[in-house]
């Protein structure tokens, strides 16, 4: 298939004049001929808004079980409950594991994200988020995203709202944006037909934002959706942006195919290059502008000399640490986890200034 191609600058000074986007000025950037043009005008848009500082966090990923019943196609990380190499972190376990990676680096969050396991319940996580706020009051609780809200819902019989009310009270600061993948139904169908609707996801992140608990948006791109799928996904999160304003953050992740149903069964063979990325960056900053100011780089899953690029191309987040995550090292991908002292350089390295942030993007520390 040959992609129409676009060329014309004038498509990008529209969409910079404009705050009321449609999905066909999305897709035109999506689509735009030439990366550097286009990550001109991004970069251009990020130095207004940020100068020359790109910050990280220091932070750890707790993925309390593998166990999920789900089964995502394009998910290496699941187990069954009976699997061997099943595991579920009691409390005491998970609080041992983040004072440990606190006393060794250091840390000002700590995402929670896992599988969804048929035995979880929400006092679990009330616990645990109780014991984490008394023993570690400086670590922020980034955590449990509209799928798993959506699940306790379920088995608790509870509202979306009442969930998060409880878990709010219980010490839950923020919400990754995970399970969002493409916000197309079609799409989801075919990756993932039992998780939670576009519909159901936007409504989640819409009552968690009104009940004071700010999240970031994702998108996984790189495996069946087209480049109009991506448009109207980045088109649905600005939409909910303009309602609530509760998003700080967009974060894209490609699709890594290794160990996973979708490259079994053929579909996906490889993942997307840097140059997808790197468009996929550029246009978010150009659509987001400053009403989701913080674009992040995606380290973990492009490497670390893309995510470099990425902040001379849109970006102005270089992400977090991630000590511990477990889901892309399932996938076969080699992960060389970064320290504090490695992002400093990395950012030095492409001449902006590092700067150290906290939960909710406030700089707490100039290098
Ligand atoms: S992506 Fe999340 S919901 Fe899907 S199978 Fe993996 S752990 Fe379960």
């Amino acid at each position: 298939v040959i992609e129409k191609v676009v060329y014309d600058v004038d498509v990008i000074i529209d969409v910079l004049n404009s705050e009321e986007l449609n999905v066909s000025q999305i897709e035109k950037l999506l689509r735009f001929y030439s990366i550097h043009i286009l990550g001109y005008y991004a970069h251009k848009l990020r130095l207004k808004i940020f100068d020359k500082l790109a910050s990280f966090i220091s932070n750890m990923i707790l993925n309390y079980t593998n166990v999920c019943i789900v089964a995502c196609k394009f998910c290496a990380f699941y187990r069954r409950l009976n699997s061997s190499d099943a595991y579920f972190l009691s409390i005491n376990d998970a609080i041992k594991l983040v004072e440990k990676v606190d006393n060794q680096y250091g840390i000002r969050q700590v995402l929670i994200q896992g599988g969804l396991h048929p035995e979880i319940s929400i006092e679990y996580f009330e616990e645990l988020f109780r014991k984490l706020k008394a023993k570690l009051p400086h670590i922020a609780i980034h955590a449990l995203s509209p799928i798993e809200i959506h699940y306790l819902s379920i088995k608790e019989r509870m509202s979306y709202r009442e969930v998060l009310e409880r878990l709010k009270i219980a010490g839950m600061d923020s919400m990754p944006g995970g399970g969002g993948e493409i916000l197309v139904d079609s799409i989801r169908q075919k990756i993932s037909p039992k998780k939670i609707s576009t519909d159901t996801w936007i409504k989640i992140m819409e009552i968690s934002h009104k009940l004071g608990i700010p999240g970031s948006a994702t998108m996984m791109y790189g495996h069946v959706e087209s480049i109009t799928d991506r448009a109207e996904h980045l088109k649905k999160i600005l939409d909910l942006q303009f309602r609530t304003r509760g998003f700080n953050a967009f974060i894209a992740w490609n699709f890594e195919p290794g160990n996973t149903e979708l490259q079994k069964e053929g579909i996906v063979k490889y993942s997307s290059g840097g140059s997808t990325l790197l468009k996929i960056i550029a246009t978010a900053r150009l659509v987001f502008k400053h009403y989701i100011p913080n674009i992040q780089s995606s380290w973990l899953t492009n490497g670390i000399e893309l995510a470099q690029l990425s902040l001379l191309h849109g970006a102005n987040d270089f992400g977090g640490t991630l000590y511990e995550e477990r889901v892309i090292p399932a996938t076969g991908l080699k992960v060389k986890f970064l320290t504090r002292d490695q992002i400093v350089n990395l950012i030095r390295r492409v001449n902006l200034k590092p700067v150290e942030r906290d939960n909710y993007y406030n700089v707490i520390r100039y290098y």
